[in-house]
């Protein structure tokens, strides 16, 4: 049976986990949160006292962090998980981290004789837990195919991408996010003024997503705000402005000007900074709401 490493078991790792347990792999996990450590046990993993603790005899390391700190302090810190892998194993590192941090660890593994891919997924928690993500992998061919069964136990089989070598899940992962949250804003702006302008709100949204001008977010994703005034907080905004900063950061190092991802940036970092760090990642529309002086429910519920 394939011994694995699962290490990060927050919103998302936590459902990713058990998952693998459930598609039979023999799993030992290990998280700094002691209650997501015992909720792991419950779950059936074995719990580990460390990531060094966790990762040794492992043949796959599957990790879930915050961002690129953790991922780096995690793989390669003092007591780090690849320095206790034995050569051979592989890495899927799937948190939303930075390629510089992922090309830093990439180069350790390698000089371990292990390999590694970045395999970063969307989908919120509501995906992980029936374990339907998409993912966006990122490394050699052979490693990939060899991550396959262990994506697939994570994630939609039919939404796992190969996007290129290492360093692509992480790219694509973080434009897929960028994108998105500027149509978050976009669709904010576009509803308060309507609203305040005297649009009926339910007229107005059937308008915008019969128009050229739909979106997905507009569609789809939205409609927890609108429906209940959900912002969905199993994506804190702490996570969304590292996210937004990283892709930011990434058009900074190939010399692309972004002044609207920087803008929207911004809006987002306005917005944790008003509602918390916690604060659900829709939280951007609420400072629109709170600036116009309205709320963005359903005239009529629906
Ligand atoms: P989270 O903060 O809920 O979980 C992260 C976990 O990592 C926590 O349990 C924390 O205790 C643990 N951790 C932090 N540092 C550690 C260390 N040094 N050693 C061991 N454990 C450590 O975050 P999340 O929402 O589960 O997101 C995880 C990753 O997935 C992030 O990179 C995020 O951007 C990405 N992501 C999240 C969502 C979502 O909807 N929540 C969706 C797509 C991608």
């Amino acid at each position: 049976m394939t011994r694995v490493a699962f290490i990060g078991l927050g919103h998302m790792g936590g459902h990713m986990c058990r998952n693998v347990i459930t598609a039979g792999f023999d799993v030992c996990a290990f998280d700094l949160d002691a209650g997501a450590l015992r909720r792991a046990r419950e779950t059936g993993a074995r719990p580990a006292g460390s990531a060094a603790q966790c990762a040794a005899g492992a043949d796959m390391l599957v990790t879930s962090l915050p961002g690129p700190p953790q991922v780096e302090q995690v793989l390669t810190g003092s007591g780090g998980a690849i320095a206790a892998l034995a050569p051979g194993a592989l890495v899927i590192e799937m948190s939303t981290s930075s390629l510089e941090v992922g090309r830093r660890a990439q180069a350790a593994a390698r000089a371990r004789g292990v390999e590694m891919i970045d395999a970063p997924v969307a989908g919120q928690t509501i995906r992980a837990e029936s374990g339907t993500l998409a993912i966006y992998a990122g490394g050699d061919s052979a490693a990939f195919t060899r991550a396959l069964p262990m994506l697939e136990a994570i994630g939609d089989p039919q939404q796992i991408f190969h996007l290129g070598p290492h360093g692509s899940g992480y790219a694509v992962k973080l434009l897929l996010n960028l994108t998105w949250f500027v149509h978050a804003v976009a669709t904010a702006e576009a509803m308060a003024v309507g609203v305040k302008a005297g649009v009926d709100i339910d007229k107005l949204h059937t308008a915008l997503v019969n128009s050229p001008a739909n979106s997905n977010f507009l569609e789809h994703d939205v409609r927890s705000v609108l429906d209940r005034g959900d912002y969905d907080e199993g994506f804190a905004m702490k996570l969304v402005t590292k996210d937004l900063g990283l892709a930011v950061d990434l058009a900074r190092v190939v010399g692309v000007p972004v002044e609207l991802a920087a803008l929207v940036e911004q809006i987002h970092v306005r917005a944790r900074s008003r509602y918390g760090d916690q604060a659900g990642e829709m939280s951007a529309i609420r400072l629109y709401e709170e600036l116009a002086e309205i709320e963005l429910r359903w005239h009529t519920s629906s």
